[in-house]
């Protein structure tokens, strides 16, 4: 056989999508991949229903339905502070799987440096290695996931093009301040990079804090490409629809980008989303509700078994710590991988191992995500229960 590329063995395929398999496999409580197992608000699933009699089943405007682009440049141009062009700055992906590795290959030639603060989504490093480019980390430390602006600085100085900020940040809940923001933006204006964000968590987000856009923060609207989606906002991760908004000319190159890599993304989708556009302000303060109640019940019932874990600003993820499981003799030795497989196996809960996040040598955390109805998140936690038993007690914090 020809050899293939070098590139593809700079990478694993992705673990979360893997945990996924393994979950289904075992028939397991999925609480690994994220993604919600309640239906979309009805308005738009009954708007899908009208599009597949009405259309429009052909392809749209390669960068994205000209209503669309309109309902996203509304929506957006509050958040960042300034009128958002729907001719000129936004361009609809394939999710912002997409939105991310267009702005990434817009931005970025074979051999240059993109920081990435870890722990960190896994997409955004085989993004980078798809590039050509070479990730560089910054550490966001657990347990408070606060990060050293030195240690930036050091990767704009090692010649850092641009840097990718997850903001709120899966996996671990951070919700960036403003003052962190305002640091991040001095020095990539100093050292005039580019700053790639990914805010598909906007709207998931618990009391007290709230989402500052990076794009708002002044003069980083020019270097900014901010990435969305509609995924989590409106409960259609399978839709696989996101945007990005960036200045004209960046923009403009991202879409000849987007435009050999998939044409567009799906029209009668497309058009459906608009709908949930248009919903009121009270939709995001309900969907915000709902998660704020799935996020104290699952964490009181961990508390409740004992098992310790951090208290995400944001997001549906929540990092737990197996320090006490690892331990234990059956488990010495063991990595946060075979965890979380014995895990799935065993217990019947499937988590994501923390080493897929952190380029760090982290081997004490596993993500595991409350995008569940209650009675779900009630059996997982009667799961979980057999695990904190194994415990002496009182050990597992
Ligand atoms: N963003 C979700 C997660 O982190 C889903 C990832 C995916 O597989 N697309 O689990």
């Amino acid at each position: 056989m020809p050899q293939m590329s070098n590139r593809i063995q700079l990478f694993t395929d992705s673990v979360i999508r893997r945990m996924t398999r393994i979950s289904d496999a075992c028939g397991a409580i999925n609480l690994s991949q994220g993604f919600p197992d309640f239906p979309p608000p009805k308005a738009l699933t009954d708007t899908l229903k009208q599009i597949a009699d009405d259309g429009p089943h052909q392809y749209s405007v390669t960068y994205g339905a000209d209503n669309l682009r309109e309902a996203i440049a509304k929506k957006a141009s509050p958040v960042l502070g300034y009128p958002v062009s729907a001719e000129d700055e936004v361009l609809v992906t394939c999710g912002s799987t997409e939105a991310m590795m267009c702005a990434m290959m817009t931005v970025c030639n074979p051999g240059d440096k993109v920081a990435i603060f870890s722990p960190f989504y896994e997409n955004y490093m085989a993004d980078t290695i798809l590039c050509g480019a070479e990730p560089i980390f910054i550490p966001l430390v657990p347990p408070s996931y606060e990060f050293d602006i030195t240690l930036l600085e050091k990767a704009f100085e090692e010649g850092a093009k641009a840097l990718v900020v997850c903001n709120p940040s899966n996996p671990c809940g951070k919700v960036f301040s403003r003052s962190e923001l305002e640091a991040i933006a001095a020095l990539a204006i100093r050292y005039d990079a580019f700053v790639i964000t990914d805010e598909v968590y906007e709207h998931i987000i618990y009391e007290p804090y709230t989402h500052i856009a990076m794009a708002s923060l002044p003069g980083m609207r020019e270097r900014t490409i901010t990435c969305n989606s509609f995924s989590k906002t409106y409960s259609i991760t399978g839709w696989r629809l996101g945007y990005l908004i960036a200045p004209a000319e960046i923009a403009d190159a991202c879409r000849k980008v987007h435009d050999f890599l998939t044409v567009g993304a799906p029209a009668p989708l497309q058009e459906a989303v608009v709908t949930a556009l248009g919903f009121p302000e009270s939709y995001y303060k309900d969907l915000q509700h709902t998660y704020a109640e799935k996020r104290q019940y699952f964490l009181n019932g961990l508390d409740a078994l004992g098992i310790a874990h951090n208290i995400p600003q944001a997001t549906y993820y929540v990092m737990v710590d197996i320090s006490a499981w690892l331990s234990l003799p059956q488990f010495q030795g063991w990595s946060d991988l075979q965890f979380c497989e014995w895990m799935t196996e065993t217990i019947g809960v499937a988590a994501v191992p923390g080493s897929s996040f952190f380029r760090e040598p982290v081997n004490h955390l596993i993500r595991l995500h409350f995008a569940r109805e209650q009675e779900t998140l009630t059996e997982a936690l009667h799961r979980l229960r057999k695990m904190a038993n194994m415990l002496p007690k009182g050990e597992a914090k």
